[in-house]
């Protein structure tokens, strides 16, 4: 984490903005995430039962990013999921309701001024949270070390920071994990 020591996951990125810490959850979600880049934190991460990773394109030149479906631990939680600037109630599916009467269990974050923009909101509710994970988080020495390998591991590949380097290669069993001898 970002602290006294030197920043390994962010560094001469976040500085400029303050550095980066982990937020509380937010949004209806359980999980904490970065500051800076929206990374799920890799203990919360690691802590979830079920979930596979769906690399991003390699916009940087390595696999920086994934993306990964989290459960909601509320699934009955309702959320704005889209909203219209029309006057007119939509046509389309689902409940709509006009944007200065939202009912007050509605998780509205992530939309600003609501009210004011737009005409009519829908509601729905989020089975799954749409998460993402920066691989840059497992050069992190603070998160605990078996939540790191199994992010490794889960997602298939693993990695080395070094010197400012990062290195990749798919995920075989490796002395962390005892594999050897
Ligand atoms: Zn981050």
């Amino acid at each position: 984490m970002a602290g006294d020591s030197p920043d390994l996951v962010h560094a001469g990125e976040a500085e400029r903005w303050g550095g980066w810490s982990w937020r509380e959850p937010s949004r209806g979600e359980h999980f904490r995430t970065c500051s800076y880049c929206g990374s799920i934190h890799p203990e919360d991460l690691a802590a979830e039962a079920n979930w596979a990773a769906e690399w991003a394109d390699r916009k940087y030149g390595w696999p920086h990013k994934f993306y990964v479906s989290v459960p909601s631990r509320n699934p009955d939680q309702r959320f704005v999921t889209g909203a219209t600037t029309g006057k007119d109630r939509p046509t389309y599916d689902g409940e709509w309701v006009r944007s200065d009467a939202i009912p007050e269990d509605v998780i509205t974050d992530g939309w600003q001024d609501v009210a004011e923009t737009y005409g009519w909101v829908v509601i729905s509710t989020r089975p799954k949270h749409h998460a993402k994970f920066y691989t840059a988080h497992l050069a992190d020495p603070g998160p605990d070390r078996q939540a790191l390998e199994t992010i490794q591991r889960v997602s298939g590949l693993r990695f080395t920071f070094e010197d400012g380097r990062v290195r990749w290669e798919p995920f075989t069993a490796g002395p962390q994990e005892g594999a050897r001898g």
